[in-house]
């Protein structure tokens, strides 16, 4: 039987922090709580959240959020998007009626 060996210097050596500008900030805050509320309440399809952006945090808790219409299905294939990809069956022709009022004043 083969004994394995003991790597010791990865359980002493003290793990690198990494960079400031590299850590994505958790999502607080009261203008994210409202983005947050606004897309969840009326249904909206946002690129932030189907693209899968990492700066969902600092853009939607700066008020900030951008929508997608007629679905979330686009009919591209990026291969560097997170967006589902297909022809979209069928969209809401109602869809604008159900955005809040006024829609681009949410802050
Ligand atoms: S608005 Fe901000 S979170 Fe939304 S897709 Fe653009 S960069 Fe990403």
């Amino acid at each position: 039987m083969v004994e394995l060996p003991i790597v010791t210097n990865l359980i002493t050596e003290e793990r690198k922090k990494k960079p400031d500008w590299l850590r994505v900030k958790l999502p607080i805050g009261e203008d994210y709580r409202r983005v947050r509320h606004l897309v969840d309440e009326y249904k909206l399809h946002t690129i932030c959240q189907s693209g899968n952006c990492p700066n969902m945090g600092e853009c939607w808790g700066a008020g900030t959020a951008t929508f997608m219409i007629l679905g979330n299905v686009c009919t591209r294939s990026c291969s560097f998007c997170a967006v589902k990809t297909g022809k979209p069956n069928e969209y809401d022709e109602d869809e604008p009626r159900e955005w809040p009022k006024p829609f681009f004043l949410c802050r």
